[in-house]
């Protein structure tokens, strides 16, 4: 155990955690008595801290360890022969006010600890902007979902909160990612704005249709996912980073909209929660090929605010996947006026606040399932 936990007035909250299993509260009231104490030498990066002797319940084939500041490995039986394995990465928070998904991982991460779940496999839980969700913000200084270049050294300088924190993030999985399995990553989210799907994910750019997987878009679709995004480049996004670099079957998940912590209706949540079980508990993508209506669009441009003088041409709130008639102007740059190309595209993350050079929207167009 690390030592000050033992002292005033870090015992409380331990007391606490070690009663409720409740991981994420620890983090936070951890996080709010020594923001600094993670920044420089972390103690838990030489010795990861093992909670299995404070949670008796706790499986014993199931090693719980904290990496860091809000992050976890938790360590289940290996693959069975016959079973390929995974190394399941599960990311929540990364805008701090989309609580939902914070909240369904933080109860199964209390599920895990307290003995009512067992998890299989290799398990990265990351909880992502901890002083965002303090303030209840989606971010504090930038987007932490955009800063995952590639070519950042995480120990660069550190030019926002954000960035130290993504810094973070990359450095567990540089010190904890298992070669010898493959990679899942789900980064799961929340959507302020309105969708005509209020659930769907953004797949990052693969270099061939085969590396999206049947069986890793099953998995995504038993989430109750109803729209699917094939991303045309290189993006700073978390699941673009786990992708390129390790190679990931990793998604940019959209559950529902943004509700306040304690204000989610947990019905509405109860495919994604059953399937992260699911997909826990196995260490296994799903083998079943029951047809679902799913739709699948490929981004075809990205819409990137150039100057000054920007704006859209139709409300702010229009919901995403909105369609459009070809010819229609949406977005005036600098005096350049954009239009739609064709009746197919619809416009989804419409945002006219981002900076110069930042993305303000994307224009997508259906496409065929993959397989
Ligand atoms: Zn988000």
């Amino acid at each position: 155990m690390i030592d000050f936990l033992n002292e005033a007035p870090y015992s409380s909250f331990t007391k606490t955690f070690f009663e409720t299993a409740d991981f994420l509260d620890f983090s936070l009231n951890l996080h709010n008595q020594r923001p600094d104490f993670f920044v420089d030498l972390n103690p838990l990066i030489a010795s990861p801290w093992k909670l299995n002797s404070f949670f008796p319940q706790c499986s014993s084939e199931n090693t719980v360890e904290m990496i860091d500041l809000g992050m976890l490995r938790i360590s289940g039986r290996p693959p069975k022969t016959g079973e390929r394995g995974l190394q399941v990465v599960l990311s929540v928070g990364l805008h701090g006010n989309e609580t939902a998904p914070i909240e369904i991982v933080r109860d199964i991460v209390a599920q895990v600890l307290l003995g009512k779940t067992k998890v299989a496999g290799e398990v990265l839980i990351f909880f992502g902007h901890l002083e965002a969700m303090v303030m209840k913000k989606r971010q504090i200084e930038e987007n932490l979902n955009r800063c995952f270049g590639i070519e950042e050294n995480v120990l660069s300088r550190v030019r926002s909160q954000e960035q130290g924190r993504a810094n973070r993030l990359k450095l567990a999985l540089k010190n904890y990612r298992n070669p010898n399995l493959p990679l899942l990553h789900l980064d799961l989210h929340t959507a302020i704005r309105d969708s005509l799907y209020p659930r769907f994910a953004v797949l990052p750019q693969k270099k061939s249709e085969q590396d999206y997987t049947h069986a890793f878009l099953r998995c995504l679709e038993r989430m109750g996912l109803q729209a699917f995004l094939m991303s045309d480049g290189a993006t700073t996004t978390f699941s673009h980073y786990t992708s390129a670099l390790y190679s990931g079957l990793s998604a940019t998940v959209e559950l529902g909209a943004v509700r306040e912590f304690g204000k989610n209706n947990h019905q509405d949540f109860l495919q994604a929660r059953h399937e992260l079980i699911r997909l826990l508990e196995t260490n296994c993508l799903p083998n079943d090929s029951l047809p679902v209506d799913v739709l699948f669009f490929d981004v075809i441009r990205t819409l990137k605010r150039k100057g000054e003088n920007f704006k859209f041409l139709f409300s702010e709130d229009l919901p995403n996947f909105s369609k459009f008639k070809a010819e229609t102007p949406i977005m005036e740059d600098d005096g350049r006026v954009f239009r739609i190309h064709s009746d197919d595209e619809r416009i989804v993350f419409p945002n006219s606040k981002v900076g110069i050079g930042e993305r303000a929207g994307l224009i997508v167009s259906p496409r065929k399932r993959p397989h």
